[in-house]
């Protein structure tokens, strides 16, 4: 099996029938390029700031930043690279930035920090368009919005990076930004978000997490945690619908879009780009290959009729049996 899906580097992901669907790596790590390179990654769909961040005693630098992200979009350049600005908050805390609350998920965190703390976001986004020049493959991208006058003031700094770079004597253009929805809120105002950016990307960990109020790190109500929930699958639609509305793409970054059997219902759904783990890519792509878009239409069709998680997953299951 191994040896069948090394070879599926150099094939294009299409279906049977043709259609395409781009294939993204999760990065964070220097260590993850190599094997996303080798496995056939056509771009980087999320690149997660905290990373370097949590591996350093202080904030790094807006310099030390700069040379890190270069780093990063020279190694996939030409290839698109979606970095997110600081994500912390949550179950990730940087020890030289303690955050104390009874309800980490549900407080401060993500782009609420960092717009309280815009020296953060400026220096991250200056270093990250400092780092874009001569290459351009720089995307950004916004975690944790909930709402519209958040993104605008985080697209205010960001215009406003770009203006104090200007007048230094760095002409930039601006990359694409796009919003994370993994907040609820953001799935019924999914077109208005869409209007204002470049793309949407679904953050399915945590948008799973806050439409079934279920922690993820939690061990005792795991089985609840269900990444096939009619609820979400309706969400993942809307989404897509919002952002096609609007002309613009939309993408997954979660963990869902790791899962074979989930691949498939996201490219029904019109899902332009999936982002994953670089060990999941072949089996995604293997899947992918295998199928008609027609028959994923048909059977998103069949599984939007169900009414629970588990009669979904058991669909699901089936359809891949029958067919190995
Ligand atoms: C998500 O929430 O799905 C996501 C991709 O972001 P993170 O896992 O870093 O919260
Ligand atoms: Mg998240």
């Amino acid at each position: 099996l191994n040896k069948g899906l090394e070879s599926l580097r150099d094939l294009p992901c299409i279906t049977l029938d043709d259609q395409r669907l781009t294939l993204w790596v999760n990065t964070g790590l220097m260590a993850d390029v190599a094997r996303s390179l080798d496995r056939g990654a056509e771009g980087v769909g999320l690149y997660r700031t905290e990373v370097p961040f949590l591996m350093r005693e202080r904030f790094p630098s807006e310099e030390e930043q700069r040379q890190i992200y270069r780093e990063q979009l020279e190694a996939f350049a030409p290839r698109p690279v979606t970095m997110r600005t600081l994500d912390v908050g949550g179950d990730k805390a940087l020890p030289y930035f303690p955050i104390e609350e009874a309800n980490p998920f549900l407080g401060w965190r993500g782009i609420r920090v960092t717009l309280d703390h815009p020296e953060i976001l400026l220096a991250q986004v200056r270093a990250m368009l400092k780092a874009n020049e001569g290459l351009g493959n720089l995307r950004i991208m916004l975690p944790m919005i909930s709402n519209i006058p958040e993104l605008e003031e985080a697209l205010e700094l960001i215009y406003r990076c770009q203006r104090e770079l200007e007048e230094e004597g760095l002409e930039m253009p601006l990359p694409p930004i796009g919003v994370m929805v993994e907040v609820p809120s953001a799935i019924y105002q999914a077109r208005a978000l869409a209007r204002r950016v470049d793309f949407l990307s679904v953050g399915s960990n945590d948008l799973t997490q806050y439409l079934l109020a279920v922690d993820r790190n939690n061990a005792r109500v795991s089985d609840l945690y269900h990444a096939f929930h009619p609820a979400l699958l309706d969400a993942l639609i809307q989404v897509a619908d919002g952002a096609h509305a609007e002309g613009k793409q939309v993408s997954i970054c979660g963990e869902l879009a790791g899962n074979p059997m989930a691949a498939v219902l996201l490219l029904a759904m019109g899902y332009n780009m999936l982002s994953m783990n670089v060990t999941s890519l072949p089996r995604v792509k293997h899947a992918i290959r295998s199928i008609t878009a027609s028959e994923a239409k048909i059977l998103l069709g069949e599984v939007r009729q169900m009414e629970s998680g588990q009669a979904v997953e058991e669909r699901l299951s089936t359809f891949f049996h029958e067919r190995d």
